[in-house]
């Protein structure tokens, strides 16, 4: 394992990429990991030691693997504990509730909570195994909290907008920040596809991580450590994203595209992937996410289906 001063680097499986994720392993009196999304045989050595789960955000990549850690306590932020409550809340603040309706989620609940996967083809969706660390979760923690694993001690830095209790961490002894999902890596860009995602904060909240006195930086998806320029440097490429997105759909409802039709046009993720539930959930998200933010700032006017660029 690559470490940084007794801060190791569990690097996830599949490159990282979701739905895995990097997770950090803290050596310390209290053996405390940080995301639990590397994989499967990634834990096996060390799961009955581990005394703290401490999970950035609620999302699927992240928690994925806490059920594996019998003698952990869970803590996520305060403003995510709610998702990771039960199937219902989980799939209603990740968007389903917003792009499919109640009775979408009710009936992907009832079908998860079965044994058996009636849509095999929808991959992870309907496999009961991904969401098995749902509900397990016994604490929360606050924004600015510090974390003390005895002789490492790091703090909790709020980075909301992503979602709405997204933290980051940063250790000041190691000079390391884990800015966990501002992935500057991808060329996917910022994902903000759940009911509790919100563009603005997701972009101040950025900012924040530039501000810490770091030398080093990880997220939870690249697999490699950042000086604090290239990160930074990546870190606005990344959220230019935000604004290639933002073109695409004004120039779409120039157009005349409804927003049913925005929603099948792959602007978020490829085409190819939209007929996966939670995919085209989130495409659908992040598409009202940006119309919400376009009115807000008066550059679109609509009825709700069709839109007008104001000029
Ligand atoms: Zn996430």
């Amino acid at each position: 394992m690559e470490a940084i001063n007794k801060i190791y680097i569990i690097w996830g499986d599949k490159c990282g990429r979701f739905p895995f994720s990097n997770s950090l392993y803290i050596d310390d009196k209290i053996k405390t990991i940080i995301d639990t999304g590397a994989g499967y045989h990634k834990y096996s050595k060390f799961n009955r030691e581990i005394g703290l789960i401490i999970n950035s955000h609620y999302h699927l990549d992240h928690i994925r693997y806490n059920y594996l850690f019998s003698n952990a306590e869970i803590v996520i932020h305060e403003s995510d504990i709610s998702a990771m409550q039960d199937l219902n809340k989980f799939a209603k603040t990740y968007g389903g509730e917003l792009a499919f309706g109640s009775q979408w989620i009710d009936k992907w609940e009832k079908e998860i909570s079965s044994q058996a996967n009636k849509h095999p083809s929808q991959g992870f969706v309907y496999e009961s195994e991904y969401f098995k660390s749902i509900g397990k979760v016994h604490n929360t923690y606050s924004s600015g909290d510090k974390v003390s694993c005895g002789n490492i001690i790091f703090e909790i830095v709020h980075t909301p907008g992503h979602s709405a209790g997204h933290c980051s961490f940063f250790f000041p002894e190691q000079n390391l920040c884990f800015a966990t999902d501002y992935n500057v890596g991808s060329s996917f860009g910022p994902w903000y596809g759940g009911e509790d995602s919100d563009l603005g904060l997701l972009i101040q909240s950025a900012k924040k991580l530039i501000d810490l006195d770091a030398k080093y930086y990880i997220n939870s998806h690249d697999q490699q450590i950042y000086y604090k320029k290239d990160f930074s440097t990546k870190l606005e490429e990344f959220l230019q994203v935000i604004e290639v997105r933002e073109n695409q759909i004004l120039e779409l409802i120039e157009k005349g595209y409804s927003v049913k039709e925005l929603c099948n046009e792959g602007i978020i993720y490829s085409k190819k992937y939209l007929y996966l539930e939670w995919v085209k959930i989130w495409e659908t998200v992040m598409i009202i996410k940006h119309i919400n933010s376009l009115e807000k700032k008066g550059i679109l006017k609509g009825n709700g289906f069709r839109f007008e660029v104001q000029n």
